[in-house]
């Protein structure tokens, strides 16, 4: 595989750079990036790390992992950016300095087409996704999350509608919870669909890959921010091995890896959940946390405590389902209605989700029919210009269809 500057032929490692944009001050905005080329052929495994600036295990174990790989005893490739943002980690922060949104909200979505021209962040997230959609056969994006949390990999919601069947829809989803297994971690669905939308998440790493491109893929969340924890760390490059030889890559793990069942702590409930940024408080005040993370309750159960400055008692925040704390919110302030936790609820509802707002696809065959209808109905130049420019387009396209 060649990507940048990186090429490796079979039975080898390369790293190399992969330029996206250009500074203004000079030079090129480079993305790392490391292959490793089996000695046999086989699937293409995807890692990307570091599109939060500061999360540091992830990116450690996207480094860790690849260079665990010995590509002689690898079918198939392992493709790695362990630093999709840069900018964001020459400043140790979350966003890059090109806009102060989050980096990983601008990955493609049929859905999402804008009338205002892509900037830069946009079009950095659009390569990456054109790279890994061209070759991957699945994905894993390695991020942190809050501090103190316990590490898990989200499951994304599989979207059907114009461009997906339901039944496609739950082959993937069957697909991307096998991986899942493999990575050996607690499993956490993601927000129901309608969330999900809403926060954009389907333009993430992970929810573009899976949801844009139809390839299993999903987001590992290991732990906190901004240092790397060293058994998480391990972990997660347990999972990533776990993962290649589920797709067939490896028949065995390196010697230094561990098998993710021995050193992953497996989920502290045997049901289904989903996650929660919740529950909220009513009351400003200062938060006192009754459960730690991995911490399991039942619905009802008192989770919090707020109280005043002089050490009033204003408020208990109680558990709106059965599940565990994923991690606490950080901070001890907190305002009315804000999230006293990341949580886990038990789920029951579909792992796929129809989803009403995707667009017709665009067929050559749908386009000439508006553009007939368009033309015989004026008379105006607009007409005739707008029937020879579909023309051309179907000649160039070559097919109708
Ligand atoms: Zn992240």
């Amino acid at each position: 595989m060649e990507l940048g500057t990186a090429d490796a032929s079979h039975g080898e490692r390369a790293r190399g750079w992969l330029s996206v944009t250009d500074h203004p001050t000079g030079g090129s905005e480079r993305l790392p990036v490391v292959i490793v080329e089996g000695a046999t052929k086989g699937p293409t495994l995807w890692l990307t790390g570091g599109v939060h600036g500061d999360e540091a295990t992830g990116v450690a174990v996207a480094l860790d992992a690849v260079e665990a790989v010995d590509p002689r005893k690898l079918s198939g490739t392992i493709a790695c950016i362990p630093v999709v943002n840069p900018a964001g980690l020459r400043r140790n922060a979350r966003a890059s300095y090109y806009n102060d949104e989050d980096p990983n909200r601008f990955f493609p979505d049929p859905a999402a087409e804008s009338a205002a021209p892509a900037e830069v962040q946009q079009r950095i997230d659009e390569q990456v996704y054109e790279t890994i959609a061209d070759t991957a056969d699945a994905m894993i994006d390695l991020h942190t999350a809050t501090v103190g949390s316990m590490p898990f990999a989200i499951r994304d919601r599989v979207l059907y509608g114009t461009h997906r069947s339901e039944a496609e829809a739950t082959e993937l989803a069957t697909q991307l919870e096998t991986l899942i297994d493999a990575f050996g971690h607690p499993s956490v669905t993601e927000y129901q669909a309608a969330e999900y939308l809403e926060e954009g998440l389907q333009r993430s790493t992970a929810g573009a890959v899976l949801n844009t491109a139809g390839i299993p893929a999903f987001t590992a969340e290991l732990g906190g921010h901004s240092v790397v924890t060293e058994e998480l760390r391990a972990g997660g490059v347990a999972g990533v091995h776990g993962v290649a030889r589920e797709l067939g890559m490896l028949d065995s793990l390196p010697e230094d890896v561990d098998p993710p069942a021995e050193i992953v702590t497996d989920s502290p409930v045997d049901f289904r959940v989903r996650r929660e940024r919740g529950p909220r408080t009513d009351t400003a005040g200062l938060v006192r946390h009754r459960l730690g993370a991995g911490e399991v309750f039942s619905e009802g159960d008192p989770l919090v405590d707020v109280v005043s400055p002089t050490g009033d008692h204003l408020e208990t925040v109680t558990a709106d389902g059965d599940g565990y704390v994923i991690g606490r919110a950080e901070g001890l302030a907190s305002y009315e209605g804000d999230p006293i936790a990341s949580t886990a609820i038990r789920d029951e509802t579909d792992l796929v989700a129809k989803r009403d707002d995707w667009p017709q696809p665009i067929t050559a065959s749908s386009r000439v029919a508006t553009d007939l209808c368009k033309a015989w109905s004026t008379s105006t130049k607009w007409g005739t210009k707008r029937l020879i420019d579909t023309l051309v387009w179907i000649e160039t396209r070559g097919t109708v269809g």
